[in-house]
Protein backbone atom coordinates (compact mmCIF):
# COMPACT_ATOMS: atom_id res chain seq x y z
CA UNK A 1 0.00 0.00 0.00
CA UNK A 2 1.29 3.18 -0.96
CA UNK A 3 1.10 6.13 1.61
CA UNK A 4 2.14 9.80 1.47
CA UNK A 5 5.48 8.80 1.68
CA UNK A 6 6.11 7.03 -0.91
CA UNK A 7 5.05 8.54 -3.54
CA UNK A 8 7.20 11.49 -3.41
CA UNK A 9 6.51 15.24 -4.54
CA UNK A 10 3.20 14.30 -5.86
CA UNK A 11 2.00 13.39 -2.25
CA UNK A 12 2.40 17.76 -1.44
CA UNK A 13 1.59 19.19 -5.20
CA UNK A 14 -1.34 21.18 -6.22
CA UNK A 15 -1.75 18.93 -9.88
CA UNK A 16 -2.36 15.19 -8.01
CA UNK A 17 -5.75 13.82 -7.89
CA UNK A 18 -6.18 10.48 -6.10
CA UNK A 19 -8.30 8.28 -8.29
CA UNK A 20 -9.71 5.54 -6.68
CA UNK A 21 -11.35 2.29 -8.52
CA UNK A 22 -14.35 0.82 -7.75
CA UNK A 23 -12.10 -2.24 -6.31
CA UNK A 24 -10.68 0.35 -4.17
CA UNK A 25 -7.36 0.91 -5.60
CA UNK A 26 -6.00 4.16 -5.58
CA UNK A 27 -4.36 5.84 -8.47
CA UNK A 28 -2.02 9.13 -8.54
CA UNK A 29 -3.44 11.03 -11.97
CA UNK A 30 -1.20 14.52 -12.73
CA UNK A 31 -3.63 16.89 -14.33
CA UNK A 32 -0.94 18.39 -16.01
CA UNK A 33 -1.19 15.90 -18.40
CA UNK A 34 -4.58 16.99 -19.42
CA UNK A 35 -2.87 19.98 -21.63
CA UNK A 36 1.11 19.14 -21.34
CA UNK A 37 2.14 15.96 -22.89
CA UNK A 38 5.18 16.39 -21.15
CA UNK A 39 3.48 14.99 -18.29
CA UNK A 40 2.18 11.38 -17.47
CA UNK A 41 -1.35 11.21 -16.46
CA UNK A 42 -0.45 8.37 -14.13
CA UNK A 43 3.47 9.05 -13.17
CA UNK A 44 5.66 6.73 -12.11
CA UNK A 45 5.69 6.82 -8.33
CA UNK A 46 7.60 7.82 -5.98
CA UNK A 47 8.29 11.17 -8.19
CA UNK A 48 11.45 12.73 -6.74
CA UNK A 49 12.20 15.95 -8.95
CA UNK A 50 9.28 17.46 -11.43
CA UNK A 51 9.14 20.23 -13.44
CA UNK A 52 5.50 20.85 -13.09
CA UNK A 53 5.84 20.71 -8.87
CA UNK A 54 3.60 23.59 -7.11
CA UNK A 55 2.71 23.06 -3.60
CA UNK A 56 -0.71 23.01 -2.27
CA UNK A 57 -1.91 25.26 -0.27
CA UNK A 58 -2.73 23.16 3.01
CA UNK A 59 -4.91 25.63 4.81
CA UNK A 60 -7.46 24.90 1.46
CA UNK A 61 -7.27 21.42 2.95
CA UNK A 62 -10.72 20.04 4.40
CA UNK A 63 -10.85 18.33 7.07
CA UNK A 64 -13.57 16.50 7.67
S1 LIG B 1 3.16 18.06 -11.56
FE1 LIG B 1 4.67 16.54 -10.99
S2 LIG B 1 4.60 16.47 -8.76
FE2 LIG B 1 2.73 17.48 -9.47
S3 LIG B 1 1.19 15.83 -9.65
FE3 LIG B 1 2.16 16.07 -11.65
S4 LIG B 1 3.83 14.55 -11.65
FE4 LIG B 1 3.20 14.87 -9.50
Amino acid sequence: MRTLWNIGLCAVCRHVKVVKSAKGSAFVLCTLAKTNPRFKKYPSLPVIECIGYEGKNLSDEKTD
